[in-house]
């Protein structure tokens, strides 16, 4: 057996404490104080398991981010986990930490608390196994994910720009455990409709109904729909009017675009932001802009899944898929810097849902896929 594999295998129940642990410190991305606690927790751990050092990058909106960094060279590879969860502050007395039938349970277990934990050990792996890279590991801890990375967001670019790779370690595709070699970006805008009131008894022909011009637009909107390219637009919410007895003035709406390049999104954004009215009278204005750009299944990207692949047949002796998703991370802000692959965490299912889960026993056998993917792209030095 790879020897890798055989140690991690050895410390499955020590990850699985450090797991409960940091699930059982909950840590809501908006809870500066519980998300502070859960980072504190991680440095330590780091330091402790892998002999690197960490900065606390300091945060006054939400929990601080952790920089961990391992080895030296002049290169880095860099890993990414963040250690928000989208579960409340109390979340956890209905959902308690538990293992049943070889799934461990809990909030944030799955996305990505998991992953982290997997991630951390596959560096004590290389550290214990004297296993040296000729380049330096940069692993980033950051605290705001869930809410679309507002702080984080500038720092992990930063990192990515400096990094010959970028391996995320959010949770694997469910449940067959792909890795995730594309995602879509995603647009947000916000579409706001004037039209002309009126009483709809006496003056009905003199008014401009703003919901019937956003009906039109909506239809448009979602015209632009093409499963084929995977573009997808999705009017999401609606407002507007006051009562039935007035044509209404106002109406807005809320829309959410994904492309799977970014290509189709330069040729999209114009489109939506560009939006004119349909019926005569009544105005427009579109506000947005790309939130997150696509992560593309670029060659480099695919380069990086054919090692992962091989290295989990020949190495760790299963089949590792690859999977697109419509769904965004932290990963799309680090692919068009650096090539980037994704899923590389826990196995399980149920992210943000209650059922949300990981399988035990493959905790160790991704921890040491990480580790030999760093291993690999990195390169092994003598110590
Ligand atoms: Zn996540």
């Amino acid at each position: 057996m790879n020897e890798v594999l055989q140690y991690l295998q050895s410390k499955q129940e020590e990850m699985l404490a450090v797991l409960k642990r940091f699930v059982e410190l909950e840590s809501p991305s908006r809870e500066k104080a519980l998300t502070d606690r859960l980072g504190v927790e991680i440095a330590k751990r780091f330091t402790e398991l892998t002999g690197g050092s960490t900065t606390v990058i300091k945060n006054d909106l939400y929990g601080n981010h952790i920089r961990g960094e391992w080895g030296s060279g002049e290169e880095q590879i860099l890993l990414l986990a963040h250690f928000d969860t989208v579960w409340q502050h109390g979340d956890l007395e209905k959902m308690p930490f538990r293992i049943t039938e070889g799934k461990a349970y809990g909030p944030g277990i799955f996305d990505m608390k998991g992953g982290l934990v997997q991630g951390l050990y596959a560096l004590h792996a290389l550290h214990m196994l004297r296993k040296q890279l000729c380049c330096k590991v940069v692993y980033l801890f950051t605290s705001d994910e869930e809410i679309g990375s507002p702080t984080s967001r500038p720092l992990i670019e930063e990192e990515a720009k400096k990094s010959k790779y970028v391996l995320v370690l959010e949770p694997s595709m469910s449940p067959n455990g792909a890795l995730k070699t594309s995602r879509k970006g995603v647009g947000m805008f916000h579409l706001k409709v004037k039209g002309q009131p009126a009483h709809s008894g006496i003056d009905h022909d003199k008014g401009r109904s703003a919901i019937e011009e956003l009906a039109r637009q909506i239809s448009y909107l979602h015209s632009l729909t093409d499963y084929s390219t995977g573009t997808t637009v999705n009017v999401g919410v609606i407002r507007g009017g006051t009562t039935s007895n007035v044509v209404a003035a106002e109406a807005e709406a809320e829309i959410d675009l994904r492309i799977t390049t970014q290509a189709e999104a330069e040729r999209l954004m114009p489109v939506i932001l560009g939006l004119q009215p349909q019926t005569e009278g009544t105005g427009l204005t579109v506000t947005g802009e790309l939130n997150r750009p696509p992560l593309e299944r670029t060659e480099q990207v695919a380069a990086m899944y054919q090692l992962a692949k091989k290295l989990a047949k020949e190495e760790l002796n299963f089949d590792l898929p690859e999977a697109a998703t419509g769904g965004a991370s932290d990963g799309n802000f680090t692919a068009p810097l650096a090539p980037t692959i994704d899923g590389l965490g826990a196995v399980g299912d149920g992210a943000h849902a209650v059922h949300e889960h990981l399988v035990v026993s493959e905790m160790p056998v991704r921890s040491a896929l990480v580790a030999l993917l760093l291993a690999s792209l990195g390169g092994q030095c003598e110590v």
